[in-house]
């Protein structure tokens, strides 16, 4: 399909969602309490759901983590319509196998004189800012300076020093973002915060937001439900979708699950890893217990598996604050926080 086809499609007769890892480490808890609830969303209207693998990320992606996620999400007792394992009538469904689509994307942005390279390193970008940017992805709100700087991507690769490479930028535009977060609500946030994020890095290439944009177009999903760290990230793709007139699926931003002091889960709070959990012999159906607790969906210590939790999903019983990974969460597991020497994929 071309990329200019992708805005004109009918909506599909069903909701679509994704499950898209990135197989840059093994599914922990957080992980798993959203696929369930981006699961639970979809699959309670009757929707289709497609496993995306996100492995752009080269060189954190580790070997065998792509499987191992589908066969933790199996485990859990998650199934997909679409998907690496199954195709599907928009396979491949593995990012690095779509490159032709985000090349013909970035071709697109580029002749209608939306992104430029740009040579400033990180460092620069991080001297030149004000405030430490605390977003999953420090789009470090990038103000412009190699905007009409160079004319071509080889003039800007000439004024780089061997081994370093430009990016290509997104000229932000100047003014608001505003989206409806099916679940958080009304979300407006300065073009500046963003600035001229980064889409690509390399010629041809594609990163993440980019990637996202246009496979969430080309697989028709009409909702993303997705971790809140990934809400700044929402405004970036929403800029990408009016730029390529792509069609902007619904938005639905879940907390993460935190540790006791707040922090994003890390090895130092226990190991969570899905595949260590069950090689310590925890059921599944106890993993999804937990996540539907956490939920406001199941009493403390209950057993269940995500089909039987289909009646009683309802979005408005999910807590808007984030989910805590405590010594109470642990009990419910029944196992150790420390356990695991597991020769799974690591975290
Ligand atoms: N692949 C991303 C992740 O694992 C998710 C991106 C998204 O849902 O848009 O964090």
């Amino acid at each position: 399909m071309q990329l200019n086809d992708l805005g004109r499609q009918a909506a599909p007769p069903v909701p679509r969602g994704r499950l898209a890892p990135s197989p840059t480490g093994a599914l922990h808890l957080g992980n798993a309490r959203t696929f369930l609830l981006a699961w639970l969303s979809i699959r309670s209207r009757g929707g289709s759901l497609v496993l995306r693998v996100e492995d752009l990320d080269h060189p954190k992606v580790k070997p065998g983590a792509a499987e191992q996620a589908i066969e933790d999400l199996r485990w859990l007792g998650l199934d997909w319509d679409e998907g690496p394992d199954c195709g599907g009538p928009f396979a491949p469904y593995v990012q690095t196998s779509r490159t032709a689509l985000y090349k013909a994307a970035l071709e697109t942005l580029r002749d209608a004189g939306r992104v430029y390279p740009c040579v400033c390193s990180r460092h620069d970008v991080e001297q030149a800012q004000s405030a430490p940017h605390r977003s999953r992805f420090r789009s470090l709100g990038y103000e412009g300076k190699c905007r009409g700087r160079f004319r071509s991507w080889r003039d800007a690769c000439a004024a780089l020093p061997p081994g370093r490479a430009p990016v290509w930028r997104f000229r932000s535009e100047p003014g608001e973002t505003a989206f409806t977060d099916v679940f958080a609500g009304l979300h407006a946030q300065d073009n500046a915060v963003l600035g001229d994020f980064a889409i690509a890095r390399d010629e041809h290439g594609a990163g993440y937001q980019l990637a996202c944009v246009v496979d969430d177009a080309a697989m028709r999903i009409t909702e993303v439900v997705r971790g809140d760290d990934l809400m700044e990230a929402t405004h970036a793709q929403l800029a990408l979708q009016r730029a390529l007139s792509l069609p902007s699926p619904a938005y639905f931003h879940v907390p993460l699950v935190v540790a006791p002091d707040g922090h994003r889960l890390a090895k130092r709070h226990g190991d969570t890893r899905l595949c260590a959990l069950r090689a310590c012999g925890v059921a599944p159906e106890l993993v999804c217990g937990l996540l539907a607790w956490w939920s406001g969906m199941a009493g403390f210590g209950e057993k269940i598996a995500p089909r039987d939790l289909l009646q009683r999903y309802e979005m408005s019983k999910i807590p808007h604050r984030a989910a805590v990974l405590d010594e109470k969460a642990w009990q419910y597991l029944k196992v150790d926080p420390k356990i695991t020497e597991n020769p799974g994929v690591p975290a």
